[in-house]
């Protein structure tokens, strides 16, 4: 066994870092503050191939494996968690439902857009009634003709306002409860199609999340994706890769949170010496390496599961538990190490803090993650 990457995911690993430092970081702080959405830095990585990682390379995309994926989310995130979750969303939410479930048409059609950046992928499940509960949707399809006619109302949609491909989920057959529920690839320009209401919220507020509204929007019944009722099953095994995804962005803000630390207790003295050499700041700044490496190698344990062909959802639900806690703790302990100028936003640790604690919500919350590990223990 050989607990090293390997040489094409160092250098991926070496390339976005490089970019992610240059590109990515300069303006995280300003984008969060105006909430804008990373339109230019996403141009920039679709040149990367970091919007196609994982499509194969018949389509447009890097083809590569679900470890350097997981390694791309954490760069970028490192360097600004937004950028990140909308990376992640179009990948593991969008791109990877299409190339598992879809047929060749809709791969051909949708995939090479997606990996060249023409057009952002969103993921649209949740409900106003919906949330960790997706079964209890009550989005309607009803085909007639070669249309199904959708009508619901979609919240909390990241990249909402700005995707021009989602994947959406709604009820073919009410009678079938989870069962009834089918998935569709929609595009932002079908008629019925709407933006609703744009949050405003606690961190990550460059991704831009928002209603989607369905008022009869037509959709092409070619646009159904896998068959109808196949919906839920679709919309489960894409969020246990999503998960993979999240767990690597929490990663990368609590590597953010690390970074942080190390360089400001080494400079900011009191008592007439480095607050780095108190044990109180040392012990803090140990357990944040430790449980940072551990959430590292469960993404990886995930990421690995998943490229194997085999069951992973109970490892991506133990990655994103662990590395979603371990965020949130990691921005905590970097704030409480920046004393007073922590909580101000002149640190990055202040926007980190916010932005963290998303990763404990999405994608499953931390009530869910354990639900669905305890679940494959218990069965
Ligand atoms: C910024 C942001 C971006 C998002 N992006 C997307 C997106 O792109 N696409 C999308 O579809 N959704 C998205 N979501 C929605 C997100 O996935 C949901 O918010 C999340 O799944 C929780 O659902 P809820 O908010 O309705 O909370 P609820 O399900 O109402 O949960 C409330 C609380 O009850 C707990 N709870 C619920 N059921 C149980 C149970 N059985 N046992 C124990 N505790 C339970 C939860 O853990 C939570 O603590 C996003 C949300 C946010 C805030």
């Amino acid at each position: 066994m050989k607990l090293e990457l390997n040489e094409q995911q160092k250098m991926i690993q070496k390339m976005v870092r490089e970019f992610a430092e240059k590109q990515v970081g300069p303006i995280a702080a300003e984008l969060d503050k105006k909430e804008e959405y990373p339109h230019k830095t996403l141009k920039e990585m679709a040149k990367l191939g970091l919007l196609g990682i994982i499509i194969p390379p018949e389509y447009g995309g890097a083809g590569l494996d679900t470890i350097s994926y997981a390694i791309v989310i954490e760069e970028i995130s490192r360097k600004c968690a937004s950028t990140g979750v909308v990376t992640s969303v179009h990948n593991s939410l969008v791109a990877w439902p299409i190339i598992k479930y879809g047929t060749e048409e809709q791969k051909k059609k949708y995939l090479p857009i997606l990996a060249k950046g023409e057009k952002i992928g969103a993921f649209a499940g949740t409900e106003p009634n919906a949330g960790s509960d997706l079964g209890a949707m009550q989005t309607t399809a009803k085909l007639n003709g070669n249309k199904y006619i959708i009508n619901g109302d979609k919240t909390f949609i990241t990249s909402g306002p700005e995707a021009g491909i989602i994947i959406i989920f709604a009820v073919t057959d009410k009678e079938a409860s989870s069962k009834g529920i089918s998935a569709f690839i929609v595009e932002n320009t079908f008629k019925g199609f709407k933006v609703g209401s744009i949050f405003e919220k606690l961190g990550i507020n460059a991704s831009k999340t928002s209603e989607l509204i369905f008022e009869d929007m037509e959709v092409p019944k070619e646009n159904l994706l896998g068959s109808e009722g196949d919906g839920f099953k679709i919309a489960l095994s894409t969020l246990d890769g999503g998960r993979i995804g999240i767990a690597s962005q929490a990663v990368g803000i609590a590597q953010a949170c690390l970074d942080e630390s190390i360089e400001y207790s080494k400079q900011r003295q009191q008592f007439g010496r480095p607050i780095a050499k108190f044990q109180a700041i040392q012990w803090m700044i140990a357990d944040m390496a430790t449980k940072i490496e551990a959430s590292r190698w469960l993404v990886y344990n995930a990421a690995y599961t998943k490229d194997q062909g085999l069951r992973f959802s109970k490892e991506a639900a133990m990655a994103k538990l662990f590395a979603s806690e371990t965020a949130v703790d990691s921005a905590i302990k970097a704030v409480q190490i920046h004393g007073g100028y922590g909580y101000t936003k002149e640190y990055t640790v202040e926007r980190l803090f916010r932005d963290s604690k998303i990763t404990e919500i999405y994608e499953g919350t931390s009530e869910v993650q354990r639900m669905v590990i305890s679940g494959s223990l218990l069965k």
